[in-house]
């Protein structure tokens, strides 16, 4: 089981572990770790780990979770179990998709208040990022409306703030645990939430941001229609 770093610390660039092991001389798995894998529609951090004892680098090009384990494919071979690193994220990589990931909250935010939207899908990116809504009444006109919305709780700089609790808790305090249609997944026993102070509170678990004024601010580039279960956005990040 990995120690989650970024769970309570989304700042956290660098981090010192130990090598618990290694397969095919390419994927490591560390005791600990602050890299975000590819998950939820959000993408993998990159960066590199450094061995102490000999500074010997290595490329982190690919991050996935197994479970409760996260496992890390590094190049060149050459990493061993025992080996003291540390490991440093590929930071404006992760922090542009924090800034899209807690947009992405926001977004989805507000079109399930205004139209009780239910996300089906998302994707982000670095430059644009997806997300699939089932929604009854697909008013191209509200979107601007939606965007507007959007943009004033980033201006207005809400704090986001992260605790893990049960799920069991969770369920008590909340009516519900997230905006996804297919709901939370059955088998997470801890929940991490994430509260957008006086918006939204919600179980999830990537990587966001301090408060919302650092999102900048969000357009809405193009809108598809694939069918009541599948109205498609893309957004893009505004600085
Ligand atoms: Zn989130």
């Amino acid at each position: 089981m990995t120690e989650v770093l970024y769970l309570l610390d989304c700042y956290l660039k660098e981090f010192e572990a130990t090598v618990e092991s290694v397969k095919d001389d390419k994927y490591v798995v560390l005791d600990k770790t602050a890299f975000y894998p590819n998950a939820g529609g959000q993408p993998y951090d990159t960066g590199k780990l450094v061995r102490l004892s000999d500074n010997a680098e290595f490329s982190i090009v690919f991050v996935a979770k197994f479970g409760d384990v996260i496992s890390h494919e590094f190049t060149p071979a050459g990493l061993q179990a025992g080996d003291q690193v540390k490991g440093i994220i590929e930071w404006d990589r992760r922090y542009r998709h924090m800034r899209m990931h807690t947009a992405a909250h926001v977004i989805a935010n507000v079109i399930e208040k205004e139209a009780g939207a239910l996300i089906t899908g998302n994707q982000l990116g670095l430059d644009k990022s997806r997300i699939d809504f089932s929604l009854d009444n697909f008013d191209r006109e509200k979107f601007k409306e939606y965007e507007e919305k959007a943009n004033q709780i980033i201006k207005e700089n809400r704090k986001v703030n992260l605790s893990i609790v049960s799920r069991e808790e969770a369920e008590q305090s909340l009516k519900k645990l997230t905006t996804l249609a297919k709901g939370f997944p059955p088998e997470i026993k801890q929940v991490r939430l994430v509260e957008i102070e006086n918006f939204t509170i919600e179980g999830c678990g990537g990587t966001h941001l301090a408060s919302t004024g650092e999102i900048k601010g969000v357009r809405i580039i193009n809108l598809e229609n694939k069918g009541k279960n599948n109205r498609r956005m893309y957004y893009e990040l505004v600085d």
